[in-house]
């Protein structure tokens, strides 16, 4: 344990971030790094409990005692060692994860949870600025080709593990740059586009090969990757956006979330100069609460929206553990993404009935309050309450209300493209040269279990190949 009481003495400490008005002026990361004396307080707070929680809420399973206890001593290159030998990128997850870790933090049942995730990205930078992250080349090949479709975290990450376990990976992006939702959904704010550039210089030096702009089954066809590769791991993500029950069509002003953030992410890393979707000086409202809304929340402030109001169906989500479930591993602790801190009206329990125009441009939303209701089938449905209509402005609609699943190409017809759980081990579909890997094998999801997919299926690789791993 850190120290006997270090939970007593120090309470919790975030890193200290940018005032919203500041960091809306730009789209850099806004968080200033822990002192030392803030780190030795803050690791210090680890209670080193019997039954690490923290550890079994993390779908990557991190050793979080253990490489708290490093940190806490400066032994950063132990630290990291322990840190990476379950999570392969703990510079992206230390920025960008919800942290269910800390959610299990059971010092979070009377106190505040200890900031892992803030120590889990110091301990990663630590790493590089001592060059303690090295590529590390196999030591041999086991003779097996591997292609990856899709370059987003679940397919870097089985890139890098498959490539230690001895196997050729060629990774394949549609994309002119290589990350997926990591470079062109997930804003620079949250996570700088240099970070992604360093880990994957470290992949290309390790011998994965990466090919960008090709887009398989229209570029290359699939036949040909069935020839040449004993393995094909569909990692293409959950990008075909949920469409909203309204009429909208031909309607100016009307885009999903993904359109918008994308051309961001684009402009703000100099890929793109126009942009087609201009909020300046506009009302935008953004419909849906998850992360899209609030990455498009974020956007529009920097990018100088006059209003940004959000429609979301749920009620006001309480900011604590709910007294119902308290307790470590079920706990769901709902916090402010820190967009909504930057400006936003937060309209809960309310949906959007119809989209006025003049001359087909988009001026206004009517919207309503709703209760949702579920069947006997437990099918959720939403019920309008009467008397409770009203008309915002709205120049710019964004709809940011999930994904349905990947979008498959016709080609891929024979593959089943059944979701299944995080849990579930399966990673092989019914056509046993092709697996499913990340959002387009377990549904719209989180980095961290992205990661932890690509680390997850050298095991059933290395068993559907026949491969014992003594053998390399
Ligand atoms: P993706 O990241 O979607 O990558 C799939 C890749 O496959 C893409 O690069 C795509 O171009 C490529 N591809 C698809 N088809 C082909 C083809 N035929 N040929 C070649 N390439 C192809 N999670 C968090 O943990 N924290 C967050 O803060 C967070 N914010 C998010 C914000 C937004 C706006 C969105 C949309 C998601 C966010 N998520 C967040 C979720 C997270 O980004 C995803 O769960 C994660 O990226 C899924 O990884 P993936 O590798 O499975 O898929």
């Amino acid at each position: 344990m850190a120290t006997l009481d270090g939970f007593i003495k120090y309470s919790r400490q975030s890193a200290k971030a940018e005032s919203p008005n500041d960091r809306i002026s730009h789209f850099n990361e806004f968080y200033t790094p822990y002192t030392e004396q803030t780190l030795t307080q803050q690791t210090a707070r680890c209670m080193d409990c019997g039954v690490p929680f923290c550890h079994y809420k993390c779908p990557l399973e991190n050793n979080i005692p253990d490489f708290n206890q490093a940190a806490h001593e400066g032994r950063w290159e132990d630290a990291y060692t322990i840190l990476t030998k379950t999570n392969p990128f703990p510079e992206f997850t230390g920025r960008i994860c919800p942290a269910p870790c800390e959610q299990g933090c059971v010092l979070g049942i009377n106190s505040e949870a200890v900031t892992i995730e803030e120590i889990e990205k110091t301990i990663a930078e630590k790493a590089f600025e001592l060059s303690y992250v090295k590529a590390k080349k196999p030591t041999k090949y086991n003779g097996k080709k591997i292609a990856i479709i899709g370059s987003g975290p679940a397919g870097l990450s089985a890139a890098h593990y498959l490539n230690q376990a001895g196997y050729t990976i060629t990774v394949y992006e549609k994309d002119k740059k290589l990350g997926g939702l990591l470079r062109y959904g997930i804003p620079d704010f949250k996570l700088e586009k240099k970070y992604i550039e360093r880990r994957i210089q470290i992949l290309i030096k390790e011998g994965i090969h990466f090919i960008t702009e090709t887009e398989v089954g229209k570029d290359i066809e699939f036949d040909m990757l069935e020839k040449n590769y004993d393995a094909i791991i569909l990692a293409i993500g959950a990008q075909k956006p949920r469409s909203y029950d309204i009429e909208s069509k031909n309607i100016i002003g009307v885009h999903y979330a993904m359109e918008y953030l994308t051309q961001a992410n684009r402009i703000v890393s100099k890929e793109q100069k126009l942009s087609k979707i201009n909020v300046k000086g506009k009302h935008v409202v953004v419909i849906g609460g998850g992360d899209t809304g609030s990455d498009c929340i974020g956007t529009a402030n920097r990018e100088g929206a006059l209003s940004i109001t959000q429609l979301d169906y749920h009620n006001k989500p309480p900011l604590i553990r709910s007294e119902k479930t308290p307790w470590p591993m079920d706990a769901v602790v709902y916090q402010e993404s820190t967009s909504h801190q930057e400006g936003c009206n937060r309209i809960f329990k309310s949906f959007a009935t119809h989209l006025n125009t003049e001359k087909n441009q988009l001026v206004s939303i009517s919207i309503s309050e709703v209760e949702i209701k579920n069947d006997v089938n437990g099918t959720k449905t939403k019920q309008k309450i009467p008397n409770t209509s009203r008309t915002i402005p709205c120049d710019i609609l964004f709809i940011a209300i999930g994904f349905t699943g990947p979008k498959i190409h016709p080609s891929l017809k024979k593959i089943d493209f059944k979701r299944v759980s995080f849990n579930s081990k399966e990673y092989v579909t019914n056509d046993s040269k092709y697996y499913l890997l990340g959002d387009a094998r377990i549904g719209q999801s989180l980095v961290v279990n992205a990661l932890a997919e690509g680390r997850n299926i050298v095991n059933e690789i290395d068993r559907k190949l026949n491969l014992d791993r003594a053998d390399l």
